[in-house]
């Protein structure tokens, strides 16, 4: 990855997405049995199905979500 920062090819840690979605999606059934059928999913648009996110581990070093 590429941190403004830190410049290229910098050591990258992982941010489990912050909404609370499950790896990426949402289980909208599980959200509104009322409105949607069972196995109804939909992709989170914050870390965009990928459950978190790849920063830059140098500027993450006090981030308490942060995995290294
Ligand atoms: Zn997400
Ligand atoms: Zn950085």
């Amino acid at each position: 990855m590429n941190c403004p920062i830190h410049g290229k090819d910098v050591d990258t840690a992982w941010v489990p997405c912050f909404t609370g979605c499950d790896e990426g999606y949402f289980d909208e059934y599980e959200d509104d049995p009322i409105n949607n059928d069972p196995g109804d999913m939909s992709v989170c648009e914050e870390c965009r199905g990928n459950g978190g996110f790849v920063v830059c581990a140098a500027c993450n070093l006090d981030n308490p979500d942060a995995e290294f």
